[in-house]
């Protein structure tokens, strides 16, 4: 291609709304447009680089016997009704974008697949002789983000491999679970990103477990915890560890203590002279379930400890049968606003026992009249213990379960593991910190779809089973993004040679130079005749500013016709590492290809 005939805008200084590198040097390199809020046009330089990691995602997904299809995007609201997840995805998550045509239909653009495949394979599966079976697409999804940013990173119109593989047993969805681990971990080896693949909370629908891919960064909004030994990596979400060990009580007999100005777990154990691991903490949540209704919920934890909001979030959905609803639609800490609305007189906050009464919660019909009260293993195990006395600037010392206190029925594991906490499957290991940006996400899904919208099919004995399902979703776009924020300098982008959008730049310092002209479009003509995906810069513009773009856009390879064709010869700049070296002119072809093609090699 050349430049001259090319739209090929570079911008010298960054864009004002871009936060990080890889979304600036898109922007600034002409990759992306920004169209509106989380919408971007990828420009005909990016969306080679996206053909090309679609390429890579396809020769994986297609050497596993998966098959490539296309599903709508336009989604009738009657199948997530089926489901059960359009009032979640339109009203309570917000996520999907939903629309009513003219006949007054109510649609959705598809933020996913997982009713649309349901459905077909419930018409078309019948039989265990059909299976396993597993669809993929590779597709533009919507999704309304509360937050999008950070370019491609996070949009709202993104483009998504996502597949969907049916089972007639688990054995079979661990295989193919399996076989998508290494197909992911082909994926973004072959696109050249360092990555890790970790643990991943699989949210209430429970199944048995789920992978993510993250690719290791520092701009990534993902926090992996992980040990040196390699053996233990998972999402912070999901992480679990050993607790530090508990301080042996200084209290041996129960009372109660004036602790003025100690609504803090820190501020009361510098008061009592005691460890924080002496501390039960009692934290209120708020929690709203599908049917409207409110819950209170207490959680007690050892106070040197934190909640995990995403792992109380899937135990109160575990629990969401107890109040006639299915799920929850959101949780919080309920600010003094929010504590209002449902307080029937104000709160000793701060100095909360386990033992709350229920009467602080005002009579009314869309709130639950008693606290939900849960209790962290953490808590369960601690001895003559220090706690708030439900009384502000109080607490009580030498308190322990079921004297004092009933045992919250409700055991349950919602904390938090960090960095430094010494990790379980070998205690003298311990949670090391990084961050990721999620790329890939795999999961084993089980019956939750196949159930709710009756897709079944019959066994070898003639039985009536729901499919088993898996999903398997990696982020086309985000990964190419997610490239450059592993790889760039002060100059611009260096892509991974696998997914450039061009091999080589053939750049002509002079165009006025007739001798460097000709060299440059003969060896333009050979290049891309030998395969050698190549940009002409062609353009009359001074030396300087070609070299400046050519580092920008990042092409791994710069041939220069300079000074050296007076000597046969073309100067050739690697990008990653700015070595330069003549060859001769009639090597060139040759040379490049062998470096490109064993630059590909070595990332397989
Ligand atoms: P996240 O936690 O980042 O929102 P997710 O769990 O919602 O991701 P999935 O539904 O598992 O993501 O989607 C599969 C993949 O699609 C993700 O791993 C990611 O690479 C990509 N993806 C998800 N949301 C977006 C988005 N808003 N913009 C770009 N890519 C996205
Ligand atoms: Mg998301």
């Amino acid at each position: 291609m050349r430049l001259s005939q090319m739209l090929f805008v570079t911008l010298r200084d960054d864009p004002a709304d871009a936060e990080i590198p890889s979304h600036k040097l898109l922007l600034r390199a002409g990759y992306i447009r920004r169209i509106g809020s989380g919408v971007y046009a990828y420009l005909p330089l990016m969306w080679r680089v996206l053909q090309k990691v679609s390429q890579i995602v396809r020769e994986e997904m297609n050497a596993t016997g998966a098959q490539e299809c296309l599903l709508p995007q336009l989604q009738p609201a009657d199948l997530w009704k089926e489901s059960g997840r359009w009032d979640t995805y339109t009203k309570a998550e917000g996520i999907m974008f939903s629309l009513i045509d003219r006949r007054e239909q109510q649609l959705g653009l598809g933020p996913t697949h997982e009713e649309v495949i349901t459905a077909i394979a419930r018409d078309m599966i019948r039989s265990y002789r059909q299976l396993p079976l597993h669809l993929y697409q590779i597709q533009t999804k919507f999704r309304d983000e509360i937050r999008p940013r950070f370019g491609l990173m996070r949009g709202r119109e993104f483009i998504m491999k996502d597949g969907y593989s049916f089972h007639a047993d688990e054995a079979s969805l661990k295989e193919t679970y399996q076989d998508m681990y290494q197909a992911y971990s082909n994926m973004l080896r072959r696109s050249g990103l360092a990555f890790r693949a970790v643990e991943a909370d699989s949210g209430a629908i429970g199944g048995s477990g789920s992978t993510e891919f993250m690719v290791l960064a520092e701009a990534g909004e993902d926090e992996v915890l992980y040990t040196e030994d390699g053996k233990y990596a998972a999402n912070v979400e999901k992480a679990v560890s050993l607790p530090a060990d508990i301080e042996p009580s200084r209290f041996t007999s129960y009372e109660k203590r004036d602790t003025p100005g100690t609504d803090t777990i820190e501020t009361v154990s510098q008061f009592l002279k005691c460890s924080p691991t002496q501390v039960v903490k009692n934290v209120l949540y708020q929690t709203v379930y599908n049917n409207g209704i409110t819950v209170l919920v207490l959680v007690s934890i050892r106070g040197d400890q934190e909640v995990n909001e995403v792992k109380l979030q899937n135990e109160l959905t575990k629990l969401a049968s107890d109040y006639k609803a299915t799920t929850i639609i959101s949780l919080s800490v309920p600010n003094s606003q929010a504590q209002q609305t449902w307080t029937a007189k104000s709160l000793p906050l701060g100095y909360i026992a386990p033992d709350i009464a229920d009467d602080y919660i005002a009579a009314n019909q869309q709130i639950h009249p008693k606290f939900l009260r849960l209790v962290d293993p953490t808590a369960v195990d601690l001895k003559n213990f220090v706690t708030g006395a439900n009384e502000t600037g109080s607490h009580v010392v030498g308190a322990n379960w079921n004297e004092q206190f009933k045992l919250p029925e409700q055991v349950v594991d919602v904390r938090k593991a960090r960095p430094g906490d010494r990790a379980m499957h070998n205690p003298e290991q311990v949670l090391q910190s990084t961050r990721g940006i999620e790329a890939g996400h795999i999961f084993q899904l089980g019956t939750k779809y196949s159930q709710s919208m009756g897709a079944t099919y019959t066994n070898e004995q003639g039985e009536e089973k729901p499919l088993i399902m898996g999903c398997f979703g990696i982020g086309v776009s985000r990964l190419a993004q997610a490239a450059v924020e592993q790889s760039y300098d002060k100059d611009g982008i260096i892509w991974p040679v696998s997914i450039a959008p061009y091999h080589a730049i053939v750049t002509i310092p002079n165009i006025n130079d007739a001798q460097q002209v000709e060299i440059a479009e003969k060896l333009y003509t050979q290049l891309e005749s030998a395969g050698i995906e190549t940009l002409l810069d062609d353009r009359d513009e001074r030396a300087g500013v070609k070299f400046k773009d050519a580092d920008l856009i990042g092409i791994p390879y710069r041939i220069v016709t300079g000074r050296a064709i007076a000597n046969g010869k073309v100067e050739v700049v690697e990008r990653a590492t700015r070595k330069s070296q003549e060859i001769p002119i009639d090597e060139l072809t040759t040379t490049l290809h062998k470096w490109i093609t064993t630059g590909i090699e070595v990332k397989n």
